[in-house]
Order: structure tokens, then C-alpha cells, then sequence
């Protein structure tokens, strides 16, 4: 029998095998050449996947959340106001990472599953004079998805820097950083950028980089601090050893052979796998007839899909069940609603396979729970809504 568990949470995620192979390659050293021509292309690569021909990339050993304190520290002096589009767990964590280097911040929330609406942020806009707006392209707490290119047209009227935590999108939903005036993007390794964890991204617009130069105040994080990691990153693209603080060498060659799978891929090409594969995913879901957290199908995210529990199905009951069946997904985490569903991730090298696997594995956990249904209904109804493309 196979000892293996399909694991579908949003983030890590299933990884590639070539992927896995290059992070299991012999380690060199951060000075080698070999390793320095690695890093390098892992720059240019990059932008592609940012789109952002002009950007300065970024690569760090650390989580996605290292990438928002980096945002953060770089991008904040005491005093600063900045505006946080909240649409979530992730929103307000990137609130409190601002107001940590002083930043004075408004918030603009909604109900769980809601978002901002644009007149709402306009508003806010208008009214204050904000640094820096901070926008959760897809807050993974609620699968709520934000309307990134239309907030930044908005900032681009009223001036803040526009910052997008996207994590949970970068290399699966839409994002064109430089076409769409975005002044910084950030993504972590293990979500659709495909690596294991481990790697904070970083792509930094001209705009946001004169900003950070026109600082008065030193940066008060030192790991952190763009002034010790510009130079490295400049040394690595013109093919030249560079030290700051030891760069992960296996993830950073792992990432190097990601992002080449990504480009060969095409972007605009894997936007619409991760859009026809949540379609499939959320066709499932409702042909079972269960809800989703975004109040609005259009609010629904296309690297993950946040389902409620029918009424008599609890949380660990099902969740256990849907791990019997070989399949792992994610309990909720918003403080509000957490125990009312769960997440399922479907981004990176995700097939229709697995979101078919998974369909059959919440079926069966469904089943086990006494929720009453017929059986095949959800991968049914995924598989019509794939194939009728
Ligand atoms: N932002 C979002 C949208 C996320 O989904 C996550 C992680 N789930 C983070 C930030 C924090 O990333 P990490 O856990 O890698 O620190």
C-alpha cells in the first residue's frame, strides 16, 4: 500500500520533483561559482514571475512573514501613516508589523469574506496623507481575493506606495507589478512559487527603493535592513561572490529550478490553471452543497478554496476522516469563524487529479460524518466543470 498523503492546505503545498531533487543536490558553497551563477539567474527569474522588468529582486532566508517585517522596516519611519486594506488574519498581521516600526494605522475591514469596497478605500484616500497602502492579494485566513490592479489605480491617484502581501498568490493569481503600478510585492517559497519553506521574496519597484533611500532614520532591524542585502544581490546578478549573512543554499537552487518551470510554463498560461482548477474545485464544493467563506463568488481566491461545514459536521470529526482517506487539509483561522470550515489549497504544481482526489476524500469524510448526499455528486461536478472549458 502506498504510505503517502496527498497534502492540500494552502501552503506548503506538493512540490514538484525536480524541485526536490535540486534541494536535495549536494550544498555548495554561497561563494562558488557555480552556486554564485545559480542565485544570479534566480534573480533575473524573478521578475519574470513578478512581471516587473525593473525591479529590484530580493531573496532571504525566512518565511513570508520576514518578507512583511522586511516591507516593513525598510519602508516605515516613526510617524509614517499607512492604511491597511484588511481582508483578514494575514491584513491585520501586516498592520501590526507596520505599527511595530511606528507607523501610525488606519485599517479598513470588512465582515469575514468580505472586502473593502473601492469607494471605501477612495475614501480613506482621500482623506489622509498615507505612506504606504497594504493590500493581502489573497488573505489565506478567508480565500478572499482582492482587487489588486484597481486598489493600486486608486493609490496612484492619491499617492501612498502600494505594498502587496502576496503570499498566497504570487505565481498563481494574476499579478503584473510594474503594468499595474505596484510599488512592492512579496511572496514566501512554499506556497505557488513552489518550494519548500523556507525562502522570504522580495521585488522592489524604483519608486519604493527611492523611498527607502530617502529615509531619515536608520532601519531598526538589522537581519533585515535593505542597506546590508542591495549590494549582495547586485554582486549575485553581475556574477560576483557577495557576503552578508549566509544565503540557504539548497532552497535558493530549488527556487532557481521553480521559477524556470514557472517561465516555461507561461504566466499567462498558469493564472488560467489555477483559475480553471479552483473553478473545478468550488463547482465540487457547491454541487455538495456546501458554502464558502468569500461572501462573493467573485471574492473567491484561485489558489485555494475556504468551504463551510454542513450543519451537523464538525471540524475535527471531518477533518480526521478527510486524513483517512489520504488526503490533508487545513482547519479555518480566522478568530471569528474559525471553527465554521476549512481551507483547501490548490496552487503550484497542483493537478485536476488532485483536486479530484481531494473532492472523493471530503465525500468520503462527508459520508462518515452522516451528512446526507450522493455519493460521486462533488467529483462529478468538478470533472464537468474542468472538461467544459
Ligand atoms: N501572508 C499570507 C497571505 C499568508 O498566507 C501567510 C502564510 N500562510 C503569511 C503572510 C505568512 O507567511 P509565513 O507563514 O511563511 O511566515
Amino acid at each position: 500500500m502506498k504510505n503517502r498523503t496527498l497534502l492540500m492546505i494552502p501552503g506548503p503545498v506538493e512540490f514538484d520533483s525536480e524541485v526536490l531533487a535540486a534541494l536535495g543536490a549536494p550544498t555548495a558553497s554561497h561563494v562558488a561559482p557555480n552556486f554564485i551563477e545559480i542565485f544570479g539567474q534566480a534573480l533575473e527569474q524573478m521578475r519574470e514571475v513578478f512581471i516587473c522588468p525593473d525591479g529590484q529582486p530580493l531573496i532571504l532566508a525566512g518565511s513570508g512573514t520576514l518578507a512583511m517585517d522586511s516591507a516593513g522596516a525598510n519602508l516605515i519611519e516613526p510617524g509614517d501613516k499607512a492604511l491597511v486594506v484588511s481582508t483578514g488574519y494575514f491584513s491585520d498581521r501586516f498592520g501590526k508589523i507596520l505599527e511595530r516600526y511606528g507607523a501610525l494605522v488606519t485599517y479598513i475591514s470588512s465582515p469575514v469574506g468580505g472586502r473593502p469596497s473601492l469607494d471605501e478605500v477612495e475614501k480613506n484616500l482621500k482623506t489622509g496623507d498615507y505612506k504606504l497602502m497594504t493590500v493581502t492579494h489573497v488573505d489565506t485566513s478567508t480565500g478572499v481575493v482582492n482587487d489588486v490592479h484597481s486598489l493600486a489605480e486608486l493609490a496612484l491617484h492619491h499617492g501612498p506606495l502600494v505594498v502587496v502581501d502576496g503570499v498566497c498568490s504570487v505565481a498563481g493569481e494574476e499579478l503584473r507589478m510594474s503594468e499595474w503600478n505596484i510599488d512592492l510585492a512579496l511572496t514566501a517559497s512554499q506556497k505557488a512559487i513552489g518550494v519548500p519553506p523556507g525562502l522570504a521574496l522580495l521585488m522592489i519597484s524604483p519608486r519604493a527603493l527611492a523611498a527607502f533611500r530617502a529615509r531619515k532614520t536608520p532601519v531598526m532591524n538589522y537581519y533585515a535592513d535593505w542597506s546590508n542585502w542591495l549590494s549582495v544581490m547586485e554582486s549575485y546578478t553581475a556574477r560576483k561572490p557577495a557576503y552578508f549573512a549566509t544565503p540557504a543554499v539548497n532552497l535558493v537552487a530549488a527556487l532557481n529550478v521553480s521559477l524556470a518551470q514557472i517561465i516555461k510554463e507561461g504566466m499567462q498560461a498558469r493564472f488560467q490553471r489555477h483559475a480553471a482548477i479552483s473553478k473545478a474545485c468550488k463547482a465540487g464544493i457547491g454541487a455538495l452543497g456546501l458554502g464558502q467563506v468569500p461572501l462573493r463568488s467573485e471574492f473567491g481566491a484561485n489558489t485555494m478554496t475556504a468551504p463551510r461545514y454542513p450543519v451537523g459536521v464538525t471540524g475535527t470529526d471531518f477533518l480526521a476522516e478527510v486524513t483517512r482517506a489520504g488526503v490533508i487539509l487545513a482547519g479555518g483561522l480566522h478568530p471569528l469563524n474559525r471553527s465554521e470550515y476549512f481551507r483547501i489549497g490548490h496552487m503550484g504544481a497542483v493537478t485536476i487529479g488532485d483536486i479530484l482526489t481531494t473532492l472523493a476524500a471530503i465525500e468520503n469524510a462527508l459520508a462518515a460524518c452522516g451528512y446526507p448526499f450522493e455519493m460521486g455528486t462533488g467529483v462529478s461536478a468538478a470533472l464537468k466543470a474542468y472538461y467544459s472549458r
